[in-house]
């Protein structure tokens, strides 16, 4: 990343692309180094990580530039810049976005695992005589 003034503007050069490497330090491949992030309605690039030396998929790097865009025009930025981007789901009991693992509940609806284990919780004492 090179970051410079030029004239009256920073601009911060960031390489499209990095290099994949295996365990063994030899080049498998190259991945992008940004990607765009949507958790509800806050639309951001983030520096992607590459997890090939451990054989596992990129992880979610760093934020490094949160947009003032709404989803709509935040990918459509992505498209044009050729960028991919992650939307994170909304659970549907407390409207949060959820990271990592959720469920479907019988509705079909995604909720996190917070309000699924509220859920359990609420349908054994339902169940349960008193
Ligand atoms: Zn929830």
């Amino acid at each position: 990343m090179q970051i410079k003034k030029i004239k009256d503007k920073i601009v911060v050069e960031i390489p499209f692309w990095q290099t994949s490497y295996d365990a063994v330090g030899q080049e498998v491949g190259r991945i992008p180094n940004i990607i765009g992030l949507i958790e509800k309605e806050v639309c951001s690039l983030n520096q992607l990580i590459d997890m090939s030396y451990k054989g596992k998929t990129p992880q979610l790097g760093g934020n490094l530039v949160e947009t003032s865009l709404e989803p709509k025009g935040f990918k459509k930025l992505c498209k044009e810049l050729q960028i991919d981007y992650i939307e994170l789901p909304v659970c549907s009991r407390c409207f949060e976005a959820i990271w990592g693992v959720f469920t479907i509940d019988e509705e079909g609806k995604e909720i996190c695992l917070d309000c699924d284990n509220e859920r359990k919780i609420n349908v054994g004492k339902k169940n349960r005589k008193v």
